[in-house]
């Protein structure tokens, strides 16, 4: 429903949700696919969002949600290596862990290209995508009327009301933000290392880790010819540290082999964190994906949980809006969050494994053999392996 009063178009809808990312739009498909009204709000205009870098695969988990919710196309990308074979390199020697899981459904895709595949299916399917929504903002969210204000890049304004609202603007959006602080708990652990993370111009054959005294290094694909380069790095680093001379030396030395070399098109510094806030909800405010949570990188765990919250949320809000049923709604929080940490125990043990190597002020010798016979035990060990394989979804 739409009305228009001075230069102020008021709008009412479902859900209206914030943030056109990965939990934003795979949300407001499921809901169009569920005749559920929504509007997706977000401040960046197209351009920008779909050509945003970050992760580069799906889990097998989120691939066949994909294909459930008749989506499987937003996995393709023609550009990426189909073949997931790879490893994990210490003095030389390769570590397959779980790649070669013939149960694995995960896929290489990068993030912007998920998110365009994403955009285009809401969009051919008739939904209703604002972009360049300016200075969003959410008032009443613990009452039963929602409100939602934007301005529009021509000085107009947006008011949209609503039943609920899905909080899917990242960890630095607004609807975190708007809760009163003391309601939620804030968890937290900081890594006493960062990455370099770096876009080059290079294929990347054969991808993988290197674990090495001198620190983690990593090469992995994002496309037919572009590769994201990871090196463990203290905390603290700066991205001028790191002339391109001493990335190409570094990743050589860690990987202990020649790595084919190619123009650095981006370097920064990624701080690593896991964090958590609980509760995951207030009033009729409900936070998915990085709005509620962030696992280091190096888990590659950020989508997965991203797409798990907004499945749980999807059919909490079916629930609710088709049978008047708020169980789930009223659970949302407690289901996601007892997924979330499971994904964080596994997140720290494997970040800490894959860096302790690199820290010689923490035993680095003795921590690099206990990675070895880590990722020895998942290789040689069925039942490791397959704990191991369900929770990385087969893939690093
Ligand atoms: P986002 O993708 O952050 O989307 C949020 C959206 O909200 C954005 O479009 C943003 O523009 C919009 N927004 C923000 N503020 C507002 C506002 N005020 N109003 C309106 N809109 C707003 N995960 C993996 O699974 N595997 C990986 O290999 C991996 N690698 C990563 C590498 C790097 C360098 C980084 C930074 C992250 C990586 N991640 C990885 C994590 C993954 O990218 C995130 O977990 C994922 O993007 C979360 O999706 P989201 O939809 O919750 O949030």
């Amino acid at each position: 429903m739409v009305a228009t009063a001075e230069n102020t178009t008021t709008i009412t809808t479902t859900v209206v949700i914030i943030g056109a990312g990965v939990a934003g739009l795979t949300l407001g498909n499921f809901l169009l696919r569920s005749d559920i009204g929504c509007i997706v709000v977000e401040k960046h205009g197209r351009a920008y969002v779909e050509k945003r870098q970050r992760a580069g695969t799906v889990d097998s988990r989120g691939v066949r949600m994909f294909r459930e919710w008749g989506l499987e196309d937003v996995v393709k990308d023609d550009s990426s290596p189909k073949e997931i074979t790879g490893g994990t390199w210490i003095d030389g020697v390769r570590y397959p862990i779980g790649f070669e899981d013939d149960d694995t459904d995960a896929v290489f895709c990068p993030q912007q290209v998920l998110v365009r595949n994403l955009t285009d299916a809401f969009l051919e399917a008739g939904g209703d995508l604002r972009f360049e929504a300016l200075d969003v903002s959410l008032e009443d969210i613990d009452s039963e009327r929602p409100t939602v204000r934007y301005r529009n890049p021509d000085g107009s304004a947006t008011t949209v009301t609503c039943d609920f609202v899905a909080g899917c603007d990242g960890f630095h959006g607004v609807s975190r933000a708007s809760v009163p602080a003391d309601a939620l708990t804030l968890y937290s652990h900081e890594y006493k290392y960062s990455w370099l993370s770096i876009m080059a111009e290079v294929p990347t054959d054969p991808f993988g880790m290197a674990i090495h005294d001198r620190g983690l290094a990593a090469r992995f694909p994002r496309g037919a010819d572009a590769s994201r380069l990871y090196l463990q790095c203290p905390a603290g680093d700066t991205p001028e540290q790191w002339p391109d001379k001493r990335i190409w030396s570094e990743l050589q030395a860690r990987f202990g082999a020649d790595v084919p070399t190619g123009r650095i098109v981006d370097k920064r510094i990624v701080p690593l964190r896991s964090v958590v806030f609980s509760p995951m909800s207030y009033g009729r405010l409900y936070l998915l994906g990085d709005s509620a949570h962030i696992v280091p990188p190096m888990s590659a765990k950020g989508i997965h949980l991203a797409l798990y919250d907004t499945e749980v949320f999807t059919h909490a809000i079916i629930a609710k809006v088709r049978e008047g049923d708020a169980s789930l709604l009223n659970s949302y929080s407690d289901t996601c969050l007892s997924h979330v940490w499971n994904y964080q125990a596994y997140a720290i043990w494997i970040t800490d494994l894959m860096h302790d190597a690199g820290d010689a002020s923490y035993e680095g010798a003795f921590r690099k053999e206990i990675a070895r016979a880590e990722l020895q035990r998942l290789n040689d060990s069925p039942a490791a392996g397959r704990l191991y394989g369900e929770l990385s979804g087969g893939l690093l």
